[in-house]
């Protein structure tokens, strides 16, 4: 059966595709024939996830699914949320600002708080993926959610985004059973099997193919 992601990342797709399995025909929204930007002008996470999906799906009148992904800081009252792709402003993408922006935020919030000598406020973050599906003309959600604690400096060259500056509180060890991240290891410097094991986006894609090998 044939499923649109909208998406024009190749690494999202491949992704997706392992995590869906065999039976599906995975296809990108350039090759489903939408190669315009997908609009993601949402206040929310969801509105954003759904407004792709419903874009993709009037475009296409194909079943297909969308995602959208926001890094909430617990000291930033869940900033930069909604904005994390663009959180540096410009058109957005830009990892290293956003990166540069989002350690400042956190420096200027610990300094101010030890200013009125108050205890350091928490480095905990999670990712956030929201996935809507559009299989039939119904749309369904689904979630998935990555805990752990923004580093202090950035560390490692794999994966994107803010992976280098991401410690999740959890890891895969050799036999994939979770284990505590004792070492800090960031996102960045884990292999990309492990990430996606873990992972915001690999969780809610896990959740929708469960809920697809049901139908
Ligand atoms: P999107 O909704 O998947 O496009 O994600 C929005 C933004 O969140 C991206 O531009 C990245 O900055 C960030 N992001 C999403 N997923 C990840 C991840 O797995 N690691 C690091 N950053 C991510």
């Amino acid at each position: 059966m044939k499923i649109t992601f909208a998406t024009a990342n190749l690494g999202k797709l491949r992704e997706a595709g392992e995590i869906l399995g065999e039976g599906w025909e995975l296809l990108s929204s350039k090759e489903a024939g939408v190669t315009e930007d997908i609009p993601e002008n949402g206040q929310t996470l969801q509105e954003n996830s759904l407004a792709k999906a419903e874009y993709l799906y009037k475009a296409t009148g194909l079943d297909c699914f969308a995602d959208d992904t926001g890094l909430e800081v617990d000291m930033l009252d869940g900033a930069p949320g909604v904005h994390t792709a663009r959180y540096a402003g410009g058109a957005g993408h830009d990892f290293q600002a956003n990166m540069d922006k989002l350690l400042q935020e956190m420096a200027l919030k610990e300094h101010l708080a030890a200013g009125n000598g108050e205890p350091a406020p928490s480095r905990t973050a999670r990712f956030h993926s929201i996935v809507t599906l559009v299989l039939s003309g119904e749309i369904h959600f689904f979630e998935g959610t990555l805990e752990g604690l923004i580093a202090r400096q950035k560390a490692g060259c794999g994966g994107f985004g803010y992976d280098p500056v991401f410690i999740p509180f959890s890891i895969p060890d050799k036999d994939g059973i979770l284990v505590p991240n004792t070492r800090r290891l960031t996102l960045a410097e884990i292999p990309e099997e492990d990430k996606n094991a873990i992972s915001h986006r690999g969780s809610a894609l896990r959740a929708m193919a469960a809920f697809l090998q049901g139908k």
